[in-house]
């Protein structure tokens, strides 16, 4: 007998995570790396142009800038920078990732990984079938959504949505393809979270809409 769960959006499926959240959660991953270059491209340099990152004078020095990046980015004991600045005070992003990683690592008996964004986030990614599947998905989902909102704030990436006019949903004959500024894909439906496409198959699509126009009767 097939077991049901209700997903967090309420959605029921087959799976503890449904396909929608599975794909966002997916997306929101595999942002993280850009999102951390963009973080450290938002930091402010101290002015006296000494490049020692370890020093904690360089951490202290004054910036006209944002304390919130050097947060984020700085080592997660210390937490007492922001005290009172932010209300939340998020953890910094690396330590976010860590501390999924170790959960992952440790319940599957992998080997650990390097602790930089990148091999991270790419270890959650390759299980995130599993992580899915898992009791605590919903407290993963929230802190990484949580920490990707932060870093868009600071780096002023927040996602824009455009509306792909002239040219209907594949799936859903809608008018309902949109596209994300920064996003992965060229196009992609709002109503059918299968619809995820390359510039190539919406360029394609454009295509066809403008055959269809000029020609009608003969696609
Ligand atoms: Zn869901
Ligand atoms: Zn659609």
């Amino acid at each position: 007998m097939t077991q049901y769960f209700e997903c967090r959006c309420g959605e029921h499926s087959e799976s503890r995570t449904c396909v929608r959240c599975y794909s966002r959660l997916r997306g929101m991953l595999e942002s993280l790396p850009e999102q951390y270059a963009w973080l450290h491209l938002s930091r402010q340099r101290p002015q006296s142009g000494g490049g020692d990152r370890r020093s904690s004078r360089a951490l202290h020095a004054p910036t006209p800038g944002d304390e919130r990046v050097l947060n984020l980015l700085g080592p997660h004991a210390r937490q007492s920078v922001t005290d009172g600045l932010d209300q939340t005070g998020p953890v910094p992003f690396l330590g976010v990732l860590e501390a999924w990683c170790e959960v992952v690592v440790e319940e599957r008996r992998l080997t650990a990984v390097r602790r930089d964004v990148s091999s991270m986030t790419t270890l959650l990614t390759q299980h995130l079938r599993w992580i899915a599947e898992q009791v605590w998905v919903g407290d993963f989902e929230e802190e990484i959504r949580g920490l990707l909102r932060t870093t868009r704030r600071i780096t002023l990436t927040e996602p824009r949505r455009e509306l792909l006019t002239g040219v209907t949903c594949p799936s859903c004959d809608g008018l309902t393809l949109v596209r994300y500024y920064p996003g992965d894909w060229a196009a992609q439906c709002v109503l059918c979270p299968s619809v995820r496409l390359n510039e190539r198959d919406y360029q394609q699509l454009v295509q066809q809409a403008y055959q269809a126009v000029s020609a009608p009767g003969e696609v």
